[in-house]
């Protein structure tokens, strides 16, 4: 039976979920829409803000201000794995618990990035094109890749999607050495300068979440480190790689090619890397399956039911063990 709406516990719905989870929100919380105008945001906080217990997030930026009018949150469950429109200091400093979906997302992730990394390496989408056009029969022999089984490849960031690409890469047979602020406990030399990774490596793959000390990690002199037969890689977020140095690194055939899942500026996407042949572009979509998607948006719904002790919404138990990065 459900609860009148006076007594659920009110969520604020800034995550822009498919309309089945936002009707599984509304079956469990009493749920208030952020408007997406920042004028009618902030008017609709100040008037509404000390009401909200938790919020369903998904890129709406959420800084000390925005806490400071949401006085009564205790739980902020991201839709994402990147928390970079986040204040995570503030809002941990509050007491608040933070959910993300990165232990959800990973594995598809991790997929993705092999997937650009071969078809990089092995020039697939021109291959593609070769055969469609036509064009085999008149040139012959297609020009010969390279090959990841026999690369060293630097992973910078080995957290849940790096690790998950690391699996993947040692079945593959690659060298592997990774950079990030902390050694781990893993059988992977471990580099503690991303330009010294970048000089010793053929190929960076980027799985760093975006920080104010991740913001152009990858600038002109690392590209210059990673040299004229290296490969980039980023699957993490747009501004760890400064594209105007990646333009300006092709433009010398400085390094040999990237494959980029993110932008600086997405969705807008340089001429240069829309013209260039050794670069391999999609639109975001690390984490697009229709199964991870979906589970994705049930756990933005099952996390803050947890939290307030509700029943899960698909009438089963939700799982206490899920990862918590409170
Ligand atoms: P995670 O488990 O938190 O791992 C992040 C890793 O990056 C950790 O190993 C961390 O090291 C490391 N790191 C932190 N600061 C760094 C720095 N300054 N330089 C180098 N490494 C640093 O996060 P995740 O789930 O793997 O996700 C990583 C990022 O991928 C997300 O933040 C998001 O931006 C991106 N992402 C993209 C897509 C897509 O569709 N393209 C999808 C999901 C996620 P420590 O453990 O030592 O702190």
């Amino acid at each position: 039976m459900q609860q009148p709406d006076t007594l659920k516990p009110t969520v604020l719905n800034a995550a822009e979920l498919p309309e089945w989870t936002n009707a599984e929100l509304r079956a469990l919380f009493n749920v208030l829409d952020l408007p997406k105008d920042p004028d009618a945001a902030a008017a609709f906080l100040a008037k509404h803000g000390h009401e909200v217990r938790g919020i369903a997030l998904r890129k709406t930026k959420i800084d000390a201000a925005f806490l400071d009018a949401v006085p009564a949150v205790e739980i902020i469950s991201s839709y994402s794995a990147g928390l970079d429109n986040l204040d995570v200091q503030a809002t941990r400093s509050r007491g608040i618990t933070i959910e993300n979906t990165s232990h959800i997302l990973a594995e598809d992730v991790a997929n993705a990035a092999v997937g650009l990394a071969l078809a990089v390496t092995r020039d697939f989408i021109n291959a593609d094109a070769f055969v469609r056009t036509g064009t085999w029969p008149e040139h012959g022999h297609y020009l010969l890749g390279r090959s990841i089984s026999r690369m060293k490849v630097g992973i910078v960031g080995l957290g849940t999607i790096g690790s998950a690409i690391a699996k993947r890469l040692q079945a593959f047979g690659s060298n592997l050495a990774y950079f990030g602020p902390s050694r781990k406990s893993v059988d992977i030399p471990y580099y503690d300068d991303v330009a010294h990774l970048a000089r010793d490596c053929d190929m960076l793959i980027l799985t760093c979440p975006l920080s104010p000390s991740t913001h152009h990690l990858v600038n002109a002199a690392v590209l210059d480190a990673l040299g004229p037969r290296g490969y980039l890689v980023n699957i993490s977020r747009g501004p760890v790689v400064d594209e105007a140095a990646l333009i300006a690194a092709l433009a010398q055939d400085g390094i040999a090619g990237a494959a980029l899942d993110v932008f600086e500026y997405e969705p807008v996407v340089p001429e240069a890397l829309i013209r260039d042949r050794r670069v391999v572009l999609t639109p975001h979509i690390g984490s697009a399956t229709d199964e991870t998607r979906r589970s994705m948006a049930e756990n933005v719904v099952d996390t803050l039911a947890r939290h307030f002790g509700l029943p899960g919404p698909r009438g089963r138990q939700i799982d206490a063990a899920v990862e918590s990065i409170g």
